[in-house]
């Protein structure tokens, strides 16, 4: 049962050969064995489940429902979720009760998807390995001496082990794709603003955005269709009309133009990860995809401009945490100069601490020009490059990460080098185009490698069909790691 799909698992759902009760029993069930293991869960809390899973059986029974009523999902432990303790990976908040639900949450709540718990992640989502958790790292399924990805690690990890079918995930610079790369798994960061961002923890504000893992691209497509939508209590979530995002899944590829940035090369993967994506692409050519080079000439700027852009708003968002309103206060202060010294001081980690550091830097007087506007200059002429690649290519087709899985503690020391992790994934963000990562093969290790796919401003629909035709004569996505089959 376990490997299942969501789409599978919905039909046996409307079929009635199985109850959401009877899901959410099992996969809980399997955390309870398997999450020390992993330690990809931070909050469990079975009786809160079970009771959405027998409302959705509620619903099926009276003849109702939607495809994911009754289907176990995990919730990336930044989004808040009422009556659950919401912690962002944070001591700042390790005692944080959500007394409201994000959008994501209350429309995955709204169709019946039963809520198996909170997914651990870096702490506020700065990182790329899961480590700089408060909760301890994350472990990776395919080697638990190697990190599982970050910052949505937790989630990329629970959905590879089996721990549950799909998850939700949130990327600043990569924080979906790249977990997913590393743990094997799919996932998919829309445009910006098709995810409402209300409910959902801040890092930094204009690179955010909400989106779901699993381990097929038709299961993306059916969590989707629930997670987007216009929600007037976030300023830049788009007002669109309503749209099937599995529309497209059937979609032949013949003619298909595939772009292939000629930075992405010069980039220097690792050899393991070049093989298996030159094997992808030589995949899309045999489905009928034709192949032209594409140039990002201002790539290389885009990891010094998001360590720019996304400190600043962090600085700015993280300001909230003063230990007066909610969340951690440390004890033995003095006066509010104190309290807020000391409660910022105990609460952040060192990652987070960093970020706050260089974020106000660049925005303070006599900086502000030199760093801030000028990043934001940069970011302008990234989303030029593509706007230009774009002409000539339907999507874009490369690496998601560098590199495979690296073992716990390699990077932890050298930021830089953490930084440079997401040197793929980061333009995306930058210009707030839609990208995804599926699995594309091993390397010499057997660590999984992924591919990515970017797309025009909201081309999910046609990316999500063009990542099917590859899954259906291809089985990486199918592959589990050992000992979990
Ligand atoms: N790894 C990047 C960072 O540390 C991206 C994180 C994210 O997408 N949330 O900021």
């Amino acid at each position: 049962m376990h490997n299942a799909t969501i789409k599978s698992l919905s039909e046996e759902l409307a079929a009635r050969k199985v109850s959401g009760v009877e899901l959410a029993r099992y996969f809980l069930n399997r955390i309870k064995v398997l999450n020390d293991k992993y330690n990809c869960f931070i909050t469990l809390d079975e009786e809160a489940s079970l009771t959405q899973a027998r409302a959705a059986d509620g619903i099926r029974a009276a003849g109702g429902g939607q495809p994911l009523t009754g289907i176990p999902l995990a919730q990336k432990d930044i989004f808040c979720a009422k009556g659950w303790l919401t912690t962002c990976g944070s001591r700042m908040l390790s005692n944080f009760v959500s007394p409201y639900d994000a959008h994501v949450v209350e429309r995955l709540n709204g169709a019946g998807a039963v809520n198996l718990g909170k997914t651990n992640m870096d702490e506020f989502a700065m990182g790329s390995s899961s480590e700089t958790s408060y909760y301890g790292p994350v472990r990776n399924p395919w080697n638990v001496d190697t990190v599982p990805g970050g910052s949505s690690g937790g989630s990329a990890a629970a959905v590879a082990a089996r721990l549950v079918p799909g998850a939700t995930g949130t990327d600043t610079g990569g924080s979906i794709r790249q977990p997913a790369a590393l743990s094997g798994v799919c996932g998919l960061k829309p445009t910006y603003g098709v995810v409402s961002r209300y409910g959902m923890i801040a890092f930094a504000s204009s690179l955010d955005q909400g989106g779901p893992l699993a381990r097929s691209a038709e299961d993306l497509a059916l969590l989707l269709n629930v997670m987007a939508g216009f929600d007037a209590r976030d300023s830049t979530s788009l007002e669109r009309e309503r749209e099937d995002y599995a529309r497209a899944l059937g979609a032949p590829l013949k003619g298909t133009k595939i772009g292939l940035p000629k930075e992405f090369s010069a980039a220097g993967a690792a050899p393991g990860v070049v093989k298996a994506v030159e094997a992808a692409i030589a995949e899309y050519r045999r489905l009928g995809c034709e192949t032209v080079e594409v140039s990002l000439p201002n790539m290389k700027l885009a990891v010094p401009v998001y360590y720019v852009l996304a400190p600043a708003e962090a600085s700015s968002n993280l300001a909230r945490y003063d230990g007066v309103r909610y969340g951690y206060r440390a004890p033995d202060h003095t006066d509010l100069t104190d309290l807020y010294e000391k409660t910022r001081a105990q609460g952040f980690g060192d990652e987070v601490k960093r970020r706050i550091l260089i974020g106000t830097y660049v925005l303070s007087h006599g900086y502000y020009d030199a760093y801030y506007i000028q990043a934001q200059k940069v970011r302008r002429l990234i989303a030029r490059d593509f706007a230009d690649a774009f002409k000539r290519c339907d999507v874009i087709l490369g690496a998601t990460s560098p590199t495979t899985a690296f073992r716990l503690g390699e990077k932890m020391h050298d930021p830089v080098q953490m930084y440079l992790n997401d040197i793929y994934t980061i333009p995306a963000n930058l210009a707030g185009l839609p990208a995804m990562s599926i699995p594309c093969g091993f390397d010499e290790k057997g660590l999984p490698v992924g591919l990515q796919l970017i797309g025009d401003y909201f081309a999910e629909a046609r990316m999500l069909g063009i990542a099917h035709q590859y899954q259906l004569v291809t089985d990486w996505h199918t592959r589990a790691p050992q000992g979990i089959d």
